[in-house]
């Protein structure tokens, strides 16, 4: 096996995975020399070899830690939807600023709380905005603050729901075991991430931009498990691994991909042991079934996906924000014209732009004030790139390698 100086690597990169796997360097030069060796066999008959990472905490993963400037040449690592707070339609935003308006409190993640709507409503654009003109809007870490708040203040109230899978296991419980104060009420838009995954690499391959390999939610797959991910696997015959979050975990699952890919082979792999079991929890999908029912849902920037969202089921639907606040449904035009214009966040959400080819990025567009909702969460990929990729490490070392 190469060593990474023999690589032909800058110092800088070198020095990028001394400091990066501190305590795994041996494994990390290991493993960068078998993704070379591997990609190497590939490189006459795929060309470039394109890795989705559909995980926004993923891409937060190599973006931070420079992981892009050790993969060769040729074998590029692209980002998916994996960003709940990017694909939640703004019609669902500027509802709630408009209930905010009529005196019902919500609470909000830290996130959705900065997230832009396409419409103003009463010269609000965010849900921060219409704190500032006096709505009533707090920010909260789970909807159990939501509920101990709730209750106390005894104020007609809703709590706006959004993520994926990993905290829908959460909201279940909070339904089941009826504990909403009847003044508080939940806007479920919880999304559910294998439709997701399905539909980016069809829409990618109509486009001939077939994605090659797929490094898969590690947080999400606790719940539903790897074996959620297998129809991507049996549909578009390509490797995809479940993976945790410390940059060795994304080393391995991009050298196993290679390596299925050698061997002609296409799996789903479990990187992730240590959370993540072929069925997932089986409690938490029971209640889930249990409390919602799954909805065709619309994501922002991809379009409607059937089978793709949670809403309340029919026995609990007296906590359904939808229902006691008669919040009319998406339309197809409400998602087709809900990004601001000239915003790349439809093509990146799905891995077909970089943020670096919005000609909005850092210069319009910043995490301090953020034009689309790509730049808002710490899982969106211009955010992630702001912070850590334009300028940063990770493009000093990509620009060092000659790799852009
Ligand atoms: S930089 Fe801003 S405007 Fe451009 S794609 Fe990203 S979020 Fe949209």
């Amino acid at each position: 096996m190469k060593d990474l100086a023999e690589n032909k690597r800058s110092p800088k990169a070198i020095e990028n995975i001394e400091k990066t796997f501190r305590n795994n360097e041996g494994l990390a030069r290991t493993l960068v020399g078998y993704i070379d060796k591997f990609y190497e066999r590939l490189r006459k008959d795929f060309g470039d070899f394109k890795i989705m990472d559909f995980c926004g905490t993923h891409e937060w993963t190599i973006t931070h830690y420079g992981l892009r400037s050790l993969m060769p040449e040729g074998l590029e690592l692209v980002a998916g939807p994996g960003c709940p707070v990017c694909v939640t339609p703004s019609h669902y935003i500027e509802k709630a600023i408009q209930l905010a308006f009529e005196g019902i409190v919500v609470y909000t993640y830290g996130d959705v709380f900065r997230l832009p709507s396409l419409k103003a409503v009463k010269g609000a654009s965010s849900l921060a905005e219409a704190k500032a003109l006096g709505a009533e809007i707090k920010i909260v870490t789970g909807i159990g603050d939501a509920i101990a708040d709730a209750r106390a203040h005894g104020k007609e109230s809703l709590f706006l729901g959004i993520g994926f899978e990993t905290v829908a296991s959460g909201y279940a419980k909070t339904l089941l075991s009826e504990i909403l104060p009847n003044n508080l009420k939940l806007m479920s838009l919880v999304k559910l991430t294998p439709p997701a995954m399905l539909a980016t690499v069809e829409i990618l391959s109509k486009d001939d931009k077939l994605v090659n390999g797929i490094i898969a939610p590690g947080h999400v797959s606790t719940i539903i498990g790897a074996k959620a991910w297998k129809a991507v696997v049996d549909r578009h015959k390509i490797p995809l691994i479940v993976t945790g979050f410390e940059p060795i975990d994304v080393l391995i699952a991009i050298a196993e991909i290679l390596k299925q890919t050698v061997k002609g082979e296409a799996r789903v792999g479990i990187e992730y042991t240590r959370a993540v079991s072929w069925d997932g929890d089986l409690k938490a999908q029971e209640m889930i079934a249990k409390a919602f029912k799954v909805v065709e849902d619309g994501w922002r920037g991809i379009g409607f996906l059937p089978e793709s969202g949670l809403r309340i089921s029919e026995s609990y639907k007296k906590f359904d924000a939808f229902e006691e606040f008669k919040i009319p449904d998406l339309s197809q035009k409400d998602l087709e014209t809900d990004l601001p214009k000239g915003c790349k966040c439809a093509e990146i959400v799905i891995g077909k732009e970089k943020p670096t080819n919005c000609p909005f990025f850092m210069k319009k567009c910043k995490p301090s004030s953020p034009i689309g909702p790509c730049m808002v969460s710490l899982e969106g990929t211009c955010a992630i790139w702001a912070r850590f990729g334009a300028g940063g490490l990770a493009d000093r070392i990509a620009e060092d390698l000659k790799l852009r």
